[in-house]
C-alpha cells in the first residue's frame, strides 16, 4: 500500500462528508471520500486527505464509536497525521450522543487530552457567540431544528448541549480570545487542559474566525466540527511545502458511456428541479410508489423505459413528490418501508443501467445516494468540480468506473438536472 494522507476525516453523514471534502479540495488537497468504513487495506491513491462517509448520526452511541474508531485506525494506517470529527454545523445530536461519545473515544485512541468543537459555517448562516449557535439571525433553538424528526434541538448553548453528552468537561473559547489570533487560542488552549477541560466550543461567526482557527490547530491531532472548520487546515499544510496549490478542477473527465438522472429526494429544491427538467422537455418517468407495490410499476420497465429514452439527453427517473402525497403513502406502506421501497428501486435501477452502458448518474437524495452508491459496488471517491454550493462531480476509484454526482435533497438551483452535465468531458 502507497498511501501517504495528511489528513483524515470521519463525519457522520454522506451528503456532509461530501460538503467537506469539496471544502478541503477547494483549498487545495486532492480529496477522496470513502464510503462506509474503510478496508484495512484501502487504496487511496494519491489522496492527501480522505473523507471517510459513516451514517452514525442517530445510531446507538456504541455502535457510532466503533464504527468512527474502525475508521480512525485505518486512517492513522493510511498515515494521517491530522483527524477530524465532521458532524453537522445545527451540532445534530440527541441528549446521549454521538458527539460527545465519538468525540471522546477518538481523544482516547489518539491520546489527545483536549480537543475543540466548533459547527460554524458562517457562509450557510451557521455562527456561534459565547458558546450560542445561531442558525441564521434566530437561535438554534428557535430555528425550525426545534423540530428535527430524529434530533430535535432545543437548546441554542452547546458547551450545554455537548456537556449532557460527554464525560470530559466541556469549556468555551469565546470570539474575543479568537480574534486574538492563533497565539492567543493556543495559550487557552493549554491553560484549558490544565484547568481540567477536555472539549472546547470555539466561537466563530465569519469565515475568517476559522481560518484563524486553523492556523491556531496546526499540528493538532483531532479536531472536531463542522465543514467550515476544514477551511483553514489546507494552508498549514501548505506553509510547511507538504502541499501544492493545485485548485479543484472546473471540470472533470468522464467514463464514456450513458447518462441518467434518479431523483428520490422530496425536498423542495429537489422537486423544483425535477419540475425544470420536465419544462425543459426532458424525458421523464414518474415512479408511483402504489403501483410499485401492486407490480404494475416493475424496475424492469423502468428500465426499459430508460434505455428506450435516454438519447442526447440524459432521462429522468423520478419518484420525488409533494408532503401531502408522500405523507398518504406514509401512511399506506409505513414511513420506513415506503422510504425502503423508493430507495431498493433506484438502486436496483441503478446496477441494471450500469450493466447496460450507463456510466455518468445524476442522484438526488441522500438516503437515495447512499443506496445508489451501495449497489453500485462503489466506496471510493474522487473530488473533482463543483456544479453547485456542497455538490461535486466525482469519479469512482476502484470497483466500476463512473461519474456521481450526489445531491443533497435541499441543494442547488433550479436548473441543477440541466446544467450539471456541462462540466464533464470525454
Ligand atoms: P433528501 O436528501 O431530500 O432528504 P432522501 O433521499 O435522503 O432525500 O430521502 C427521501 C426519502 O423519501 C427516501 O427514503 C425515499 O426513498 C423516500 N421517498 C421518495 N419518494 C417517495 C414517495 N413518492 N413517497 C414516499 N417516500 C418517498
Amino acid at each position: 500500500m502507497t498511501n501517504s494522507i495528511l489528513l483524515g476525516a470521519i463525519a457522520d453523514d454522506l451528503t456532509g462528508a461530501t460538503d467537506l471534502a469539496l471544502m478541503l479540495a477547494r483549498n487545495g488537497m486532492r480529496t477522496v471520500q470513502v464510503v462506509g468504513v474503510p478496508e484495512e487495506d484501502a487504496d487511496f491513491g494519491d489522496a492527501e486527505a480522505v473523507v471517510v462517509a459513516l451514517k452514525s448520526r442517530t445510531i446507538g452511541a456504541d455502535d457510532a464509536v466503533a464504527m468512527s474508531l474502525a475508521s480512525a485506525m485505518t486512517l492513522r494506517q493510511a498515515g494521517a497525521e491530522q483527524f477530524l470529527f465532521k458532524y453537522c454545523s445545527t451540532f445534530d445530536s440527541t441528549a446521549t450522543g454521538n458527539i460527545g461519545p465519538v468525540a471522546e473515544a477518538l481523544m482516547d485512541f489518539l491520546e489527545v487530552p483536549i480537543a475543540i468543537a466548533c459547527p460554524a459555517f458562517p457562509a450557510a448562516g451557521r455562527s456561534i457567540y459565547q458558546g450560542h449557535l445561531f442558525v441564521g439571525s434566530a437561535l438554534l433553538s428557535d430555528s425550525p431544528m426545534r423540530d428535527h424528526p430524529l434530533t430535535p434541538m432545543r437548546d441554542a448553548n452547546l458547551v450545554r448541549v455537548l456537556q449532557a453528552q460527554s464525560t470530559a468537561k466541556v469549556g468555551l473559547i469565546p470570539l474575543d480570545i479568537i480574534s486574538a489570533g492563533p497565539e492567543a487560542i493556543r495559550a487557552v488552549l493549554i491553560k484549558a487542559k490544565q484547568a481540567g477541560f477536555g472539549l472546547m466550543i470555539a466561537d466563530a461567526v465569519r469565515d475568517a474566525d476559522l481560518r484563524v482557527l486553523g492556523e491556531a490547530l496546526s499540528g493538532a491531532r483531532l479536531i472536531t466540527g463542522g465543514s467550515g472548520v476544514a477551511m483553514g487546515l489546507p494552508d498549514n499544510f501548505r506553509r510547511q511545502g507538504r502541499i501544492g496549490t493545485e485548485p479543484v478542477p472546473a471540470r472533470m473527465i468522464a467514463p464514456k458511456g450513458k447518462s441518467v438522472i434518479l431523483s428520490g429526494s422530496c425536498s423542495t429544491a429537489t422537486r423544483g428541479q425535477v419540475q425544470a427538467a420536465i419544462d425543459a422537455g426532458r424525458p421523464a418517468f414518474r415512479i408511483v410508489p402504489a403501483d410499485v407495490v401492486a407490480g404494475s410499476q416493475t424496475v424492469a420497465d423502468i428500465a426499459n423505459w430508460v434505455l428506450e429514452h435516454s438519447g442526447k439527453e440524459p432521462a429522468l427517473v423520478y419518484s420525488s413528490d409533494d408532503p401531502d402525497a408522500v405523507l398518504a403513502v406514509q401512511k399506506k406502506l409505513g414511513r420506513e418501508e415506503a422510504g425502503l421501497l423508493v430507495e431498493q428501486l433506484m438502486a436496483n435501477l441503478a446496477v441494471i443501467l450500469r450493466d447496460n452502458g450507463f456510466s455518468r448518474f445524476v442522484v438526488a437524495g441522500g438516503e437515495t445516494s447512499g443506496a445508489v452508491v451501495g449497489a453500485l459496488g462503489v466506496h471510493t471517491l474522487q473530488i473533482g468540480p463543483e456544479i453547485a454550493p456542497g455538490v461535486p462531480w466525482t469519479r469512482s476509484i476502484a470497483g466500476p468506473d463512473l461519474a456521481l454526482a450526489l445531491k443533497s435533497g435541499n441543494f442547488g438551483a433550479p436548473d441543477f438536472f440541466l446544467k450539471a452535465w456541462d462540466l464533464l468531458d470525454d
